[in-house]
């Protein structure tokens, strides 16, 4: 994503009734439940960028708690304004990097993980930065309950086989793996289409999909 600093934005998140502050609320396991208030499963989407997808899938499934995680303030402002419009009980931001994912969610405490057109860090020296990388599986293996599952979609073929690839290593299996997600009609009828899927599906590209659920305790 394009960055540009949007002077003011830091403020706005600070203050926002949306953002859950991590330095106000100490997130211990168990804390989401108080948060929303309710016992309802946690999903939630780490680089949700300005939040289209997470804001639609929190609009459509009322009986979902949605948690969505942008690093950026300038970014993360634009999800902020989007509530503003149109608020939704069961939709929080963290404005975090996911690197610390495990300090702010207990062990168990999430039900679903969504990976969306995450950042592909060519380099290979910055391999592990990516977000369907081993290190970060390890973290979400940590987070995610059991059944719990981990949902990932990119247009970018070398990051999907990068990913493919960081499933065995870290000990987890694919349920479902397509290189045409637009193309799958089963795939298709419950998919909700996010910012760079609109734009890059548009321009012909297609869109890799994978589905893992965590099997073990
Ligand atoms: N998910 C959105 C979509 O599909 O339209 C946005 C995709 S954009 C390419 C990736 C987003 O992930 C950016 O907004 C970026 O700031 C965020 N991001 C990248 N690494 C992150 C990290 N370690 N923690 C939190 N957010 C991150």
């Amino acid at each position: 994503m394009r960055l540009r600093n949007i002077t003011g934005s830091r403020e706005v998140i600070a203050e926002s009734p949306y953002v859950v502050q991590e330095a106000r609320q100490p997130l211990c396991p168990g804390t989401w439940k108080e948060i929303f208030e309710n016992s309802h499963p946690l999903y939630i989407e780490i680089g949700m960028g300005k939040g289209k997808f997470i804001h639609t899938m929190a609009k459509t499934y009322p009986g979902i708690n949605f948690v969505g995680i942008e690093k950026y303030s300038s970014v993360l402002l634009r999800a902020v304004q989007k509530m503003e419009q149109e608020e939704l009980p069961n939709l929080k931001f963290l404005r975090m990097d996911a690197e610390n994912i495990t300090s702010v969610f207990g062990c168990g405490e999430v039900d679903r993980i969504y990976l969306n057109f995450s950042d592909p860090w060519p380099k290979d020296r910055h391999a592990r930065r990516r977000l369907p990388s081993r290190e970060f599986l390890a973290r979400y293996e940590q987070i995610l309950k059991k059944g719990g599952r981990l949902e990932f979609k990119t247009d970018n073929r070398a990051l999907f086989d990068f990913a493919v690839e960081e499933l065995g290593p870290a000990g987890w299996q694919a349920q479902v793996v397509t290189y045409d997600l637009h193309r799958d009609p089963e795939l298709m009828r419950e998919n909700v289409m996010t910012e760079y899927e609109e734009k890059f599906s548009a321009m012909g590209n297609p869109i890799c999909k994978y589905v893992i659920t965590k099997c073990g305790a």
